[in-house]
């Protein structure tokens, strides 16, 4: 018998998507990153179940980079065993992307935006995954030894060739972004998208000018961990509980930023009491209140995360009141 997936009928009538920039390519308001849980030490059973849950709900952008995992590449590794086997029919109806830019293997030549690295991060990358192309590829980081003309002819070539569709860059600032847009406007690369951290605890995009510069440039803007890695939900109201990501894979998240915060997301939580959400559905709606972002790039351990998130859809707008409180809440 065949137990393939076969997706929710109805499924783009539970989510809206927006123009990226003023490119042809629409993004769900909602998108799915795989940084965490989807490395080879999680539960494949449940990789599938979010994966699909995502989709049936309308999130039709997966988010990866060449060394999630852990470790290094296990997540595209296993994005591709799910796609092989449950949702290929569904290729032409999803973006999948993928980066390079942070260190992935050993030596001079893995690490960073030197074409050599880039070029070659992106084959890896499509054999791990079994696809022809990724819909876009990102430069993951500033690299201030490469030249930017280098990296940003290397994501042309990339274009060129066919294996990916667009490129986007991650993590730059607002004066580099300006002139990373002027050379591949130059070169006719189909640069449209920008990946950066941003939430209710995160404000540098809008300090370094890189908010300000996409939209003067017409980019469109990804927001990755707006929920501050979870900081932003109920999770951590009551202690740490055992299945939360400090204690299942605390590289990045630390018991001590719930010690420092605590005060912050009980107030914000009461917020989105009042505001009949949860504080995780606030703080995605928050992200999004503003026409610069395109996306919001969250990560779940569960599907019930992602159906809860998505229903952040019925509530996005604040009152000046509301917003207010927030700043004062958070900017202290
Ligand atoms: P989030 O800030 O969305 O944090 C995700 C975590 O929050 C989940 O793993 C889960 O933690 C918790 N969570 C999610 N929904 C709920 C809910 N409804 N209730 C309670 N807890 C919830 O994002 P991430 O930090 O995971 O980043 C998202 C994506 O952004 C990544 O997967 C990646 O694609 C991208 N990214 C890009 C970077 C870049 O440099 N370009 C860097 C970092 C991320 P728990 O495990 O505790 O359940």
């Amino acid at each position: 018998m065949d137990h393939r997936y076969c997706a929710a009928s109805g499924r783009y009538q539970k989510m809206k998507y927006n123009r990226c920039g003023k490119s042809g390519l629409l993004f769900p308001m909602l998108s799915l990153g795989l940084w965490h849980n989807f490395g080879s030490s999680a539960d494949l059973e449940n990789m599938k179940e979010m994966c699909f849950r995502a989709f049936d709900l309308g999130i039709t952008h997966f988010d990866l980079a060449n060394n999630y995992g852990p470790e290094y590449g296990s997540a595209e590794r296993n994005f591709g065993k799910i796609l092989k086997e449950e949702m290929r029919a569904y290729r032409d109806e999803m973006i999948v992307s993928t980066k390079a830019g942070y260190d992935m293997w050993e030596g001079p030549y893995g690490n960073w935006g030197s074409r050599k690295y880039l070029i070659a991060s992106l084959d890896q990358s499509l054999k791990r995954m079994g696809l022809d192309y990724v819909d876009v590829f990102y430069h993951h980081r500033m690299d201030p030894e490469t030249p930017l003309e280098e990296t940003m002819m290397a994501l042309d070539t990339i274009v060129r060739s066919g294996k990916a569709l667009y490129v986007g860059i991650s993590n730059y600032d607002g004066p580099t972004l300006l002139r990373a847009a002027k050379i591949l406007e130059e070169l006719k690369c189909p640069f449209i998208i920008n990946q950066n951290r941003y939430s209710i605890f995160d404000r540098t995009i809008e300090q370094n000018e890189l908010k300000a510069t996409a939209k003067r440039l017409n980019k469109g803007i990804i927001a990755f961990s707006p929920l501050a890695q979870g900081l932003l939900t109920d999770r951590y109201l009551n202690g740490i509980p055992s299945d939360s990501r400090i204690r299942t894979d605390g590289r990045f998240l630390k018991e001590r930023s719930v010690r420092d915060k605590l005060d912050q997301i009980r107030a914000l939580n009461h917020i989105a009491e009042n505001r009949g959400q949860t504080l995780a559905q606030m703080a995605l709606s928050w992200v999004l209140k503003d026409e610069e972002v395109t996306s919001v790039l969250f990560g779940a351990s569960k599907p019930e995360q992602i159906e809860e998130n998505v229903k952040m859809i019925q509530k996005v707008d604040f009152t000046e009141e509301e917003l207010a409180e927030i700043d004062r809440i958070s900017l202290i």
